[in-house]
């Protein structure tokens, strides 16, 4: 039977800590903001810019909502971007991804100032990360971080294997276990024998975008693992990358799905708007 780490409870606990800090600064006349741009009506989109509105209004962040028309051009987006890149009163920008195919997703990015940064996915940002220097780092891997920490997991002289290489996720994951001075392997679709690789894990961070693909066989009794994925399955229940009846018995440490690496995110992205606001 595995510990389970709760990151409901853990999120929770760090908004509280955040209401706090933002009551603080706000007693000081400093109110913390966040623009939130979304182009076109995602409905997946629509339900994470509402509940990073949510999360705003229960920590005492004010958010300023952007809902633009799917045919936005690039250009117009662009010039948003820089009136609130130059907007004094604006700490953090976030533009809601994917954008409709019109626009580039990485001159957006790069259009944003690293300094309102607060998804971290801005190549300043990434390159402070990978070399050591301040920054903001990706909400998602920087909540996996926190979810460790605050359950007494030791990363340090670690044998830690992500499984996933993207941007947002697997690489940032990667340099901040590194940062904390983990033993780091990334797998990724070309990687040999991934289940030999995965059994050598302490903590297995599993981010590969298929549901419940890691059972049991790839897990070394005792391991911690930490679910990214988030998947409906054939029942439209949500799921995991990782086949969590098969691997609950045998781990050390797990995050279900729900509740485990997905409440993170959100409680990481509002941290980065109040560390935004509190550096002026
Ligand atoms: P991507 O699809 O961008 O990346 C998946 C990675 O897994 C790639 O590096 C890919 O390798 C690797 N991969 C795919 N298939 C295999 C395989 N058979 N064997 C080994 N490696 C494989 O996904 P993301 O990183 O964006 O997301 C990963 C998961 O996390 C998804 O389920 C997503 O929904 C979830 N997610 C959850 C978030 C949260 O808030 N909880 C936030 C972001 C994502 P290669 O590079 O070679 O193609």
């Amino acid at each position: 039977m595995a510990f389970v780490i709760d990151g409901k409870k853990i999120s929770a606990q760090i908004k509280d800590e955040l209401k706090d800090k933002v009551s603080t600064l706000k007693a000081d006349g400093k109110e913390i903001c966040l623009a939130v741009i979304q182009v076109g009506n995602d409905p997946a989109s629509t339900v994470y810019v509402g509940n990073k509105k949510k999360a705003c209004e229960y920590i005492g962040i004010k958010s300023l909502a952007y809902e633009l028309p799917e045919e936005t051009t690039e250009q117009e987006l662009i010039a948003i971007i820089d009136k609130l890149n130059a907007d004094d009163s604006v700490h953090g920008i976030l533009v809601q991804l994917p954008v409709p195919k019109q626009i580039n997703e990485d001159h957006i990015i790069q259009a944003i100032s690293p300094k309102k940064d607060v998804d971290g996915f801005h190549p300043a940002s990434v390159g402070a990360l990978s070399i050591g220097q301040k920054g903001f780092v990706s909400c998602t891997p920087a909540g996996v971080i926190q979810l460790l920490k605050r359950s007494n997991i030791e990363i340090e002289g670690k044998e830690c294997v992500v499984i996933g290489r993207s941007n947002i996720v697997g690489k940032p994951m990667s340099m901040l276990l590194l940062r904390e001075n983990g033993t780091i392997t990334v797998c990724h679709s070309k990687t040999k024998n991934l289940k030999e690789v995965c059994k050598r894990a302490d903590i297995l961070i599993v981010a590969i975008g298929r549901p419940r693909m890691i059972d049991a066989s790839y897990v070394k009794p005792g391991a911690t693992v930490i679910d990214v994925g988030i998947h409906r399955d054939e029942n439209n229940k949500l799921c995991g990358d990782v086949d969590y009846a098969s691997v609950e018995p045998i781990a050390g440490a797990i995050t279900p799905v729900p509740g485990g690496v997905g409440p993170m995110t959100i409680a990481m992205l509002m941290n980065n708007c109040v560390e935004a606001g509190a550096v002026e």
